[in-house]
């Protein structure tokens, strides 16, 4: 069986000095540009900034639509399904408690973790497709 094909990140043009992108989930984490992992990506909570105040790369021009949203999907849902069975089994709870009590761990967890999901995506989008941030000033 062959071995797995590393992921690639776009390797600068040979002659430029540009530096390797920013560590992928350590910017995610804390909201901060792909590019250069010091500019913050968001403006307020969900909403992207026209450009890096640091670097100047165009955020805004890439839209993730709807590729947090699923990645949340099968990352809530794998923990908190199993975690909704086992508050059943252990604690014997009414269903209107048992419903407020699962629900509203979902919609904690899911407002927690949209920002860095979203910030996860944009920093893939730059890894992969660097070209799509190319506006004016953004990739230079
Ligand atoms: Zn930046």
């Amino acid at each position: 069986m062959p071995a797995a094909a590393p992921i690639s990140t776009p390797l600068p043009a040979p002659g430029t000095d540009e530096a390797a992108p920013a560590p992928l989930i350590a910017t995610a984490l804390r909201h901060r540009c792909p590019r250069c992992g010091e500019g913050r990506v968001y403006s307020g909570y969900l909403k992207v900034v026209e450009r890096c105040a640091v670097c100047g790369l165009a955020l805004a021009s890439n839209d993730s639509a709807d590729g947090p949203a699923v990645f949340l999907l099968f990352v809530i849902g794998f923990v908190a399904i199993p975690l909704a069975f086992w508050l059943n089994a252990v604690f014997d709870l009414p269903g209107w408690a048992f419903l407020t009590i699962s629900c509203g761990l979902i919609m904690v967890m899911t407002l927690a973790l949209l920002p860095p999901a979203k910030a996860f995506v944009l920093g893939l989008q730059y890894r992969h497709r660097p070209e799509d941030f190319e506006g004016e000033g953004g990739a230079g």
